[in-house]
């Protein structure tokens, strides 16, 4: 199979326990490429745009406020057939219902502060690398 990338975000629940490097060393042991890396907080518009997906969802408000509560690690990874790999490495949104060695069972804390955020598909991929990431860094 091809490479494929994927975007991931060590969210800010995750970033301000100190948890990116551990995450990072797991990202790394699960055979992933870091193609990308930026460490910042986003602002809220741009964390609503990121979501715009959810803008009807009841936790919209509160998922963007979260989102830019601190910074972010986002990352371009690539590896074959990387975003099911990695939404396996995350596990499930709820980290109560995430399956065990996962890194939202081992550090969320709750099914907004689950730590770590995935690209769904080839589509939504393809938009978030986009959404922070220029071409020339995806070289
Ligand atoms: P994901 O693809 O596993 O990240 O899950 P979704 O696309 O369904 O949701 C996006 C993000 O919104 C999740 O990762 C959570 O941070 C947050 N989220 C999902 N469901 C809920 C919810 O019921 N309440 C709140 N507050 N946040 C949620």
């Amino acid at each position: 199979m091809a490479k494929e990338r994927t975007l991931a975000i060590i969210k800010p629940d995750a970033v301000g326990r100190g948890l990116a490097g551990e995450i990072l060393s797991q990202i790394h042991k699960g055979g992933f490429e870091i193609i990308a890396v930026e460490t910042r907080r986003l602002s809220k518009a741009e964390a609503e745009g990121f979501y715009a997906v959810h803008r009807e969802r009841p936790f919209f408000a509160d998922l963007a406020t979260f989102m830019s509560s601190g910074k972010v690690v986002i990352l371009a990874l690539e590896a074959e057939n990387a975003i099911a790999r990695w939404r396996e490495l995350m596990g499930a949104t709820d980290p109560a219902k995430a399956a065990p060695g996962t890194l939202r069972q081992q550090f969320g804390t709750s099914i907004q502060n689950n730590c770590t955020h995935g690209s769904d598909a080839p589509e939504t991929a393809a938009f978030e690398l986009g959404y922070f990431f220029s071409g020339r860094q995806l070289l």
